[in-house]
């Protein structure tokens, strides 16, 4: 979202655009004393406190540190994939804005590769040098292949009969779907800016296979919501997840109850950020059978997995 201010003779024009230069808000301050400290007042960055990315250069260089220094990278291959867990090294902001270099990220891990202690060590290490990879990996399709950004990079894709259904896609975009830990996940989106990459690729496949939407209605929306949207890579996380990219594995379809059970068993995730569930059983929330749907406040899933899963794979058959 991009803040604009202009000046007029006794008044101050605020306007919030998304990056598609769409109206979002616009808010006029009256200036009679001070229009600085009336600016100061109302602006609000929602999600600065909870949002683990952090801006410039010297809070980029910290990020790396911690992550190295604190021993996260040792661990990073078993604790990656668990997004109540700080196991991964926020610095997707900062690698998209420049305010630290691939080559100083990738050359950090190089100084460690003679020093790992154990096995477990040292996949982590290898494993996080082939994340940043994916990085590189997505820059070098999109160099090469420019058209990515309008389409799907299989194009048998283009023909599948997408349902596009707003109502279903808007319930996906505020996280509201029913489903616990797709709407944690957006709403973790929407508060702070971010989401954990397990996460990303749970709601782009909820989207794409459950709701049956096109998944460039979803590359849109983390365009104009993350605070680490990045052309390549989220084209290529999104094409990944709709299966239209160059992934060798066809068709991966993810099971939203299965991938809570895995990697949020204990639903830390999903009860921090859907506190109205909080009160709820483990087992009512990974197995979707949420009693008391009223009381809790919360509503019941959208879709059905299984049926939508099915129908999927039956439209796929067709193209
Ligand atoms: C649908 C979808 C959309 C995505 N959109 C973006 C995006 O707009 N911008 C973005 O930077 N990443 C995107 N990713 C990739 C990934 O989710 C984030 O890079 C990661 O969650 C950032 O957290 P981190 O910095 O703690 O990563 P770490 O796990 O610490 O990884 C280190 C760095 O490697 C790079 N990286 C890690 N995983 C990937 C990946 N799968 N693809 C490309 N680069 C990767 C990032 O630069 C990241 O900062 C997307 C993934 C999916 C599935």
């Amino acid at each position: 979202m991009n803040l604009l201010g202009s000046f007029e003779q006794d008044k101050v024009v605020f306007q919030f655009k998304d990056i598609d230069n769409k109206l979002k808000e616009n808010k006029t301050i009256n200036s009679s004393d001070s229009v600085l400290e009336k600016f100061i007042k109302n602006i609000k960055f929602p999600g600065l406190n909870i949002c683990p990315c952090r801006p410039g250069e010297n809070a980029a260089q910290t990020l790396l540190k911690n992550f190295i220094n604190e021993k996260k990278i040792y661990s990073y291959n078993s604790a990656r994939d668990f997004p109540s867990y700080n196991g991964t090294s926020f610095l997707s902001a900062s690698l998209r804005f420049g305010t630290i270099s691939i080559r100083k990220v990738w050359n950090a891990t190089l100084n460690l590769n003679s020093d790992f202690a154990n096995q477990e060590n040292y996949l982590s290490i290898e494993t996080w040098q082939k994340e940043l990879v994916w990085r590189e990996f997505y820059q070098h399709c999109l160099f090469n292949f420019p058209e990515l950004e309008k389409g799907p990079y299989r194009k048998k894709w283009d023909h599948f009969p997408w349902q596009n259904n707003n109502e279903w896609f808007q319930h996906w975009s505020n996280g509201d779907t029913g489903v616990p830990i797709v709407d944690a996940a957006m709403r973790q989106l929407n508060s702070t800016g971010w989401m954990h990459n397990r996460c990303r690729m749970i709601v782009a496949s909820f989207l794409v296979k459950d709701l049956i939407c096109n998944w460039q209605m979803g590359e849109k929306k983390f365009m104009e919501t993350l605070v680490d949207g990045d052309l390549a890579a989220n084209n290529g996380g999104w094409q990944w997840s709709a299966s239209s990219g160059m992934d060798p594995k066809p068709l991966r379809i993810f099971n939203p109850y299965t991938q809570a059970k895995k990697f949020d068993p204990i639903c830390e995730y999903i009860k921090y950020w859907i506190p109205e569930l909080s009160k709820v059983s483990n087992s009512e929330l990974l197995n979707g059978e949420i009693s008391n749907l009223e009381k809790n406040n919360y509503s019941s899933p959208i879709v059905n997995h299984n049926i939508q899963q099915r129908l999927f794979k039956s439209l796929y058959a067709e193209i």
